[in-house]
């Protein structure tokens, strides 16, 4: 029986969430605050130039197909994906690059350079994160965990010690690689996924095969071609859309979410699912009495890092650069301590460049370079004009000798994003940039739950939620609800 379904939030979950109710023949809204769809994907354009402000990177296309498949298409009916080749190039140092190559075979010929036997422990390695992501993706990811013996089942007693459930990232690597730079070719995503490596589970050295074997692609336009294309599916299926309007309130009734309250004007809803980030959902659009996540379990989470991001339009594109760069020349030790322990803006960060005008001529005007650095930051420190004038300065200075390019001449559009904008564009608990970190307590069973225990007819998607941070995952997430409220409302 078709429902009147309200979703807050237009980020990928959002969207997804939308596409896939709507499509089941349900009448859906989605209102989002922003003026425009995409949540952290938002684009912000200047003078020609064009940023993705949030993911940039588009890995796991298998799991983004089987999503339009779920529609009888493709994402290639929407969109051109092109593998990058290197992946990325890494700073080590300034003297010591290193680019990752496309293919495997020269993946291996790179690590063998590295470290003495390297291919023969990379393959090894890369063995183990295949039979993880498999398993994941099998038995794992497209599914609600209710109770905690969804996780500790029979399939989980049985792989749980191969899958490296209850070790860390950090002593995992060691176990196979000797050399520091081959074991931070081997992390490296977790610090832009929100973990430190010695709080992360090693069920996360998938991420290696994600990057090396499954690739690291880009959809031609940038990754708003894809916040346009599931936008453009919903709607086709009759989802509509209401842009600056923000949530204020969740109506409950009797036990059950009736509808919102917005800043224009009140909704009737069946069902509410909320994209918005889940902290603000609970503890501002909640009252008191149907917060299953009170204010007082956010303080005591590992909450992901918070970001500080400068996007800057280049009149001239810059030589040492590839679309995507890893600049790995600190302690990440360090680094991860002032995010995680010792919560400062960090002295020596590791960071991350993103080019996309090297593969994409759309993003800026010709011969110019859309730059974007992001450090990764402690969410809930302090933010302010005068600390990011001071922080980028430093920054790009260190990058000036480390690219040997004087970026600070070049400048023609500039804008910076941290932690206060993270509060007041997407409403995010601290300012944090992506959510709930992926430690074990935070994982599967342990993270919010997509339906709410203490409203019925509330549900949440998105990025807090199982499986959690990154794009592909948050349209999982909304399969996820779309399979629960298939169950128990029909289709
Ligand atoms: C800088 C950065 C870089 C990233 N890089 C990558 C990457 O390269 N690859 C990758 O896969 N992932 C990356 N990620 C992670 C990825 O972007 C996120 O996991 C994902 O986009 C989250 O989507 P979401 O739908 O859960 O939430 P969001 O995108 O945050 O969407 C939530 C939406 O709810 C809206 N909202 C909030 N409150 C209200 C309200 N009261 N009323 C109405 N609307 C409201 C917000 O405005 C927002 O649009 C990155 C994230 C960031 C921040």
């Amino acid at each position: 029986m078709s429902k009147k379904i309200i979703i807050i939030g237009s980020g990928f979950g959002g969207l997804s969430t939308a596409a896939f109710l709507a499509a089941d023949g349900h009448d859906v809204k989605v209102i989002e605050k922003n003026d425009q769809p995409g949540g952290r994907a938002m684009v912000w354009e200047k003078n020609g130039f064009r940023f993705d402000m949030g993911p940039s990177w588009y890995t796991m296309p298998d799991i983004v197909e089987k999503f339009f498949n779920e529609f009888g298409k493709s994402a290639k009916d929407y969109y051109e994906i092109k593998r990058l080749d290197p992946s990325y190039r890494v700073f080590f140092a300034r003297d010591d690059i290193v680019d990752l190559p496309g293919s495997l075979e020269e993946i291996y010929e790179l690590f063998d350079e590295i470290e003495e036997d390297g291919a023969k422990k990379l393959k090894k390695f890369l063995d183990q994160a295949k039979y993880q992501y498999e398993v994941s993706v099998e038995s794992f990811l497209y599914k609600e965990y209710r109770s905690i013996w969804d996780m500790f089942n029979l399939k989980m007693l049985l792989e749980g010690s191969k899958l490296h459930v209850f070790d860390n990232m950090d002593s995992f690597a060691k176990r196979f690689f000797k050399n520091e730079r081959a074991r931070k070719l081997l992390q490296y995503t977790l610090v832009f996924l929100g973990g430190a490596p010695k709080k992360t589970p090693a069920l996360y050295a998938l991420m290696a095969y994600i990057d090396y074997q499954l690739g690291i692609w880009y959809p031609m336009g940038g990754m708003t071609s894809m916040v346009k294309a599931i936008e453009s599916l919903a709607k086709k299926h009759g989802a509509s859309f209401s842009y600056n309007e923000s949530v204020e309130k969740i109506i409950v009734k009797n036990g059950k979410a009736c509808g919102v309250l917005t800043n224009k004007k009140e909704y009737e809803a069946d069902i509410v699912i909320s994209n918005a980030d889940y902290a603000h959902t609970e503890i501002n659009l909640l009252e008191e009495k149907y917060q299953k996540y009170k204010k007082s379990y956010w303080e005591k989470r590992t909450i992901a890092p918070s970001a500080f991001l400068l996007y800057l339009g280049l009149d001239k594109q810059i030589p040492n650069l590839k679309h995507h760069n890893l600049f790995l020349h600190n302690d990440w030790v360090e680094h991860f301590n002032v995010i995680f322990d010792k919560p400062d803006w960090p002295d020596k960060p590791s960071y991350y460049i993103n080019c996309s005008s090297k593969t994409d001529p759309s993003v800026a005007p010709e011969g110019k370079e859309t730059f974007f650095l992001l450090v990764p930051i402690a969410a809930g420190i302090k933010d302010s004009p005068e600390i990011r004038k001071e922080y980028s300065d430093k920054i790009l200075s260190d990058i000036e000798k480390l690219v040997d390019f004087p970026i600070r001449e070049h400048i023609e559009v500039s804008r910076s994003v941290s932690i206060d904008d993270y509060k007041s564009l997407y409403n995010a608990y601290q300012g944090t940039a992506l959510g709930l970190s992926h430690t074990l307590m935070q994982t599967a069973f342990f993270r919010p739950k997509h339906r709410s225990t203490k409203v019925e007819n509330l549900f949440y998607t998105g990025q807090y939620t199982h499986p959690g941070i990154g794009m592909p995952v948050t349209l999982i997430s909304s399969q996820i609800v779309r399979d629960i409220i298939r169950k128990e409302y029909g289709k």
